[in-house]
């Protein structure tokens, strides 16, 4: 069976890859995330995942990026806090996109790595993820890799990797809120470092 992986972000990727490759699937990677702001930060997310591409010689699908069609998208909920109402629509976004990607290219099924991410509501993708396979035809494989220690493993073998993680879940509202944060963390004399997420 072939599966192409909507790989959110280089450090998800780990723990989805090798579950997903554990399960006997043949994994190919689709890195489509036009969500990403700015553009240096999604090359540097891209680099990311082509760095772990190459160590562990992984299959991928180039995908586009063009953040004017997510804009068009979310427009209207710029206020949305995050894991509300913009994110149901940006994640739905990527999935209809690698779901139709599949298609294209005779996959067999379709899933994504945002479940290995702590900061995600696993139902909210998941459901999104069934919505999509009605709407396309195409096969979602529900996951919950951040469940049985997915997400601390994610973390060691992508410190051991080399792999950037970032802070910010990806588009420019969720840098905007970040960067308000880092700014209350100042304003209160914070001296902790910046407390680094995954997407
Ligand atoms: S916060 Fe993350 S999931 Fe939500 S809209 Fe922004 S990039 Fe997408």
């Amino acid at each position: 069976m072939k599966v192409l992986l909507h790989v959110c972000c280089a450090p998800d990727g780990t723990t989805a890859f090798k579950r997903l490759m554990e399960k006997g699937y043949e994994v190919w990677g689709y890195f489509h995330n036009p969500n990403i702001h700015p553009k240096s930060e999604y090359e540097r997310r891209l680099d990311s995942f082509y760095k772990l591409v190459r160590m562990w010689n992984l299959k991928y699908v180039n995908a586009p990026y063009d953040p004017s069609k997510w804009f068009e998208r979310v427009r209207g909920l710029e206020d949305e806090p995050e894991g509300g109402k913009r994110c149901e629509v940006c994640i739905r976004y990527n999935l209809t996109m690698t779901a139709l990607k599949a298609k294209e290219l005779g996959f067999d099924c379709f899933a994504t790595s945002l479940t290995n991410s702590p900061h995600k509501n696993l139902d909210m993708i998941n459901s999104i993820g069934e919505d999509v396979e009605r709407e396309t035809g195409v096969t979602y494989l529900k996951t919950f890799f951040r469940k049985k220690d997915g997400f601390l493993w994610s973390v060691i073998r992508s410190r051991e990797l080399g792999l950037y993680r970032q802070d910010y879940c990806g588009c420019i509202f969720s840098l905007k809120e970040k960067i308000e944060e880092r700014g209350r963390k100042v304003g209160e004399g914070s001296t902790g470092s910046v407390f680094q997420r995954e997407s």
